[in-house]
């Protein structure tokens, strides 16, 4: 498998679209690697890159994202705020910041990065301000659990567009996903190689032998086939590529059952239900 069709979309409630896969750059070094990872992603077909300021790599990955031969309205660029710079002001001052880094004029997604319990009613109302005054195309969530999501239901204005949650199958949240499709809100897969703890997987490894793939590609597709978008992150191109030659792979309803049947909880990242 090592041709790329078209990028798949999905359709944001604010009427914009995402391009399915992106490219996460969290580990991704400041500097020359994050900077390379994201130039290349672009060269080989990418059109989505998923960066947070937390991250230390704005900088690279803006001027990565101008140095591509690419108009900025094909480029899909998210960020998000950190938990130290929640609040009203704070957040609008942390988006702005996150902009110059960038060396952007507007984020296509900024994402809320974790549920801060006591600044997440204020933080929001700075997210709907900055959609309000063209800082940002769309404004989400992450890392909220289905509990955080109908509070902040219950006082939006604007509805976020996305939940970014750590997916794969083996922490299959089904609940969460049909929240959030009810909601009309997309979800977002984040560590969805399990940060490469489950790529030997028995299950996983004979689907992907059965289609002549990789495990990678295998757990890639199966976001994509759920209907998710899905941020696998690498630095090296061989990888890039790989990741990307996952939009070929057809899974069939045997390989979703299969792979659907996986979850286990388990989390390479933490557990937003501790956060009240
Ligand atoms: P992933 O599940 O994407 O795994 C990344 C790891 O897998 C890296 O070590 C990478 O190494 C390796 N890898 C990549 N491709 C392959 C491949 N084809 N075969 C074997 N190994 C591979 O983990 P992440 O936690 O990075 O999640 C992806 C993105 O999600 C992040 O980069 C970030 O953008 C987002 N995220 C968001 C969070 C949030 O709180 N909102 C939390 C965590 C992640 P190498 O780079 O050396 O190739």
């Amino acid at each position: 498998m090592n041709t790329t069709p078209g990028q798949p979309a999905l359709a944001l409630n604010t009427g914009f679209a995402i391009p399915q896969l992106g490219l996460g750059v969290y580990q991704a070094e400041a500097g020359s690697e994050a900077y390379d990872a994201v130039i290349t992603a672009l060269e080989l077909g990418y059109r989505h890159i998923d960066t947070a300021s937390i991250y230390g790599n704005e900088a690279d990955v803006g001027r990565a994202v101008r140095d591509s031969s690419l108009p900025r309205s094909e480029v899909f660029v998210v960020s998000k705020v950190w938990t130290k710079d929640q609040g009203y002001d704070q957040t609008l001052r942390a988006c702005e910041r996150s902009l110059q880094l960038l060396g952007l004029d507007q984020l296509d997604l900024y994402l809320v990065h974790w549920p801060k319990p006591e600044t997440r009613k204020d933080t929001w109302r700075a997210m709907e301000r900055l959609t309000r005054e063209g800082m940002a195309r769309a404004v989400g969530v992450s890392n909220y659990t289905i509990r955080h999501l109908e509070q902040l239901l219950a006082t939006a204005n604007t509805p976020p567009a996305v939940n970014q949650v750590e997916f794969h199958p083996f922490l299959y949240q089904r609940e969460l996903l049909q929240f959030c499709r009810a909601q009309g809100v997309v979800l977002e897969a984040y560590s969805p190689l399990t940060r490469g703890e489950r790529l030997n997987d028995k299950t996983v490894c004979a689907i992907a032998d059965k289609h002549g793939a990789t495990p990678a590609q295998v757990l890639i597709a199966w976001c994509l086939t759920l209907g998710l978008v899905v941020i696998p992150k690498s630095v090296r191109r061989a990888r890039l590529m790989e990741n990307l030659d996952s939009i070929a792979l057809k899974l069939d309803e045997e390989d979703m059952d299969r792979l659907g049947a996986l979850d286990e909880g388990f989390r390479t990242c933490w557990n937003p239900e501790e956060l009240p």
